[in-house]
């Protein structure tokens, strides 16, 4: 009953700052709507329409956070996975924002697991957007997937601005962020899915020298207890 009240409290909490944090992108892109509206020829430039383009973008990544965080965990569904393959479609899925902010995207290796293909698809989109976010034009991001011991590895390298010791040691905690318009769910969710599938997710990074996720995941799934996953999302 305990664990169901603090639930609810966090579900509040939850629905308060998604309303918060929509608001700002929802103003951008209803000045710049209006403006279109009265001004038709002067508002259609491309510019503008990237502007609105980013804005529905980052509202649509907050919604995706916090519903996922706020949806009880569901069992894994595992199947027979290709991590290469996994990787090549999350960084698609990112490609348009990697060239907008002039970041390089590589990917090499592959490994074959049992997997969830919807929660690890999530797991590693949340790495690789952080990883292009934090890195500035000119940088490299950078996925490599591999078979180590019984279990595959996949890691996320970014050339980015790194974490300073007090925001590496906070990173994966629920609502931490740095960023801007930042949901600091993303970490939690990907360690969430990672942990739940029986395998891990740590870090390294230096400041100012770039930032590694280190994500494991069993070749076998470990089965998908939820109640596993939940304790480790804290
Ligand atoms: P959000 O992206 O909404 O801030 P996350 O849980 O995805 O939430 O990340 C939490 C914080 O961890 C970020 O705000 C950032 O400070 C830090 N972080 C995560 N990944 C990286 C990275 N690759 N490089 C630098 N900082 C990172
Ligand atoms: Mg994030």
């Amino acid at each position: 009953a305990r664990a169901a009240l603090e639930r609810a409290r966090n579900l509040e909490e939850v629905g308060a700052t998604v309303a918060h944090e929509l608001k700002n992108p929802l103003t951008a892109v209803k000045a710049l709507v209006q403006l279109g509206a009265r001004n038709p020829a002067e508002a259609a430039s491309r510019a503008r329409l990237e502007t609105v383009e980013h804005e529905i973008t980052r509202m649509q990544d907050i919604l995706q956070d916090y519903l996922s965080f706020s949806r009880p965990l569901r069992p894994l569904e595992p199947e027979a996975l290709e991590l290469g393959a996994v990787a090549e479609g999350v960084l698609a899925a990112v490609s348009a924002r990697a060239e907008q902010g002039g970041v390089a995207l590589g990917l090499s290796g592959s490994a074959v697991v049992d997997a969830d293909p919807r929660r690890v698809e999530e797991a590693l989109l949340n790495l690789v957007a952080n990883a292009v976010e934090a890195t500035p034009r000119g940088g490299r991001v950078e996925v490599e997937v591999a078979h180590v011991e019984g279990a595959a590895a996949i890691r996320v390298r970014d050339t980015g601005r790194g974490m300073a010791p007090e925001v590496l040691a906070r990173v994966g905690t629920p609502f931490f962020t740095t960023r801007d318009g930042g949901t600091g769910l993303g970490v939690v969710l990907a360690r969430a899915a990672f942990v739940q599938h029986g395998g891990t997710l740590r870090y390294e990074s230096a400041p100012g020298r770039g930032t590694t996720a280190f994500a494991t995941l069993p070749v076998r799934c470990a089965g998908g207890r939820a109640d596993g996953a939940r304790a480790a999302r804290g």
